[in-house]
């Protein structure tokens, strides 16, 4: 009997388009690049993510806020790419989530210039009842208090659950950082943030440090250097594609993740292998998201210049070899 059970539901799980449920913030950015500079531009981890993830249909959701000042015209486009925003509240009266950053010229790293947390500093998400069931959830780089709310909201735990975080939590907020360690499956960071986590120099020491705290996968990502994926013994190395031109980094990671976790839904298919795949996959939406400032890119490309992007992968990492 409850191996019957199990073959309907892993029928249904097979055929079933998967639906995926992204926390994350939309916001306006104002970005000052080597190469110019922006005046107040659509942003956001959660913009990103679901732009990046929409390229592989799943069934998407998101949950988030902002203010009456936002263009309605953004949010038409999210739906317009099947990204259910009945979970986007907009606050009346309220002002968007600011953020302001300025690059340095190696384009690696930024100063922070403004963060006005506006309609975030008292967001409350709310899980509607039409996302209840979701396959998937991956949660933007957020407070890791509302990140963990919305886990807890879910009825059914998701079959694989993702989190982006960043340094500010682990000054600010670790221990709730490290209580929504405990619930997730895969975590992605950068290499300093991951060497601030585990208090390990050596990347492969902070994975082992890192995987005791929760997730069984980690994701470390070096920039123009590529990313690695941790997982048990195994590791795998993805490069980043060489960019003549770095534009404007703003948002890369997020859209790394949306193409991951859009991949992973849209293959159901949650074993480390598979998972591979997904960090190229990552990698090739980044490197559009460079291209230019703001998630313009993401609004540019088809699935057809995604796909060439994946061939010049493929080319980048293949090689014979003739061991004598
Ligand atoms: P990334 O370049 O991948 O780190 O992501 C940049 C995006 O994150 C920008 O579009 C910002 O709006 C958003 N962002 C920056 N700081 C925060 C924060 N403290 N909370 C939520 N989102 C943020």
């Amino acid at each position: 009997m409850v191996s019957f059970v199990y073959f309907i539901f892993d029928a249904e799980f097979q055929t079933k388009r998967m639906s995926l449920l992204t926390v994350g913030s939309v916001a306006f950015d104002a970005i000052e690049t080597p190469f110019g500079k922006t005046d107040k531009i659509i942003g956001g981890a959660g913009t990103y993510i679901a732009l990046a993830a929409s390229f592989y249909k799943n069934e998407q959701k998101i949950i988030s806020v902002v203010g009456e000042d936002f263009p309605q015209e953004m949010l038409d486009q999210l739906t317009a790419r099947n990204v259910d925003i009945s979970g986007l509240q907009i606050k009346k009266g309220e002002k968007t989530f600011f953020w302001s950053g300025k690059y340095h010229n190696d384009m690696n790293s930024r100063d922070t210039l403004i963060t006005d947390l506006n309609v975030l500093e008292d967001f409350n998400p709310i899980v509607p009842d039409s996302y209840q069931g979701a396959d998937f959830l991956m949660l933007g780089n957020l407070m890791p208090k509302l990140q963990l709310s919305v886990i807890n909201q879910l009825k059914k735990r998701p079959k694989l659950i993702v989190m982006d975080t960043m340094n500010f939590w682990m000054e600010i907020a670790l221990d709730d950082l490290k209580e929504v360690l405990k619930k997730v499956d895969v975590l992605m960071v950068n290499d300093g943030e991951a060497r601030q986590l585990s208090g390990e120099y050596s990347l492969v020491k902070a994975a082992k440090v890192i995987m005791k705290m929760g997730p069984t996968f980690l994701i470390i990502k070096k920039g123009e250097h590529g990313a690695l994926l941790f997982h048990e013994k195994d590791v795998f190395f993805a490069p980043a594609l060489p960019l003549e031109e770095v534009f404007d980094p703003t948002g890369a990671g997020d859209t790394f993740a949306g193409g991951f976790i859009g991949h992973i839904a849209k293959t159901k298919d949650i074993s480390f292998e598979n998972m591979k795949t997904a960090i190229i996959v990552g990698s090739a939406m980044a490197s559009f998201c460079v291209e230019k400032f703001g998630p313009q890119r993401m609004k540019e490309i088809t699935k057809a210049d995604i796909d060439a992007r994946l061939s010049e992968f493929v080319q980048l990492v293949n090689f014979d070899i003739d061991l004598v």
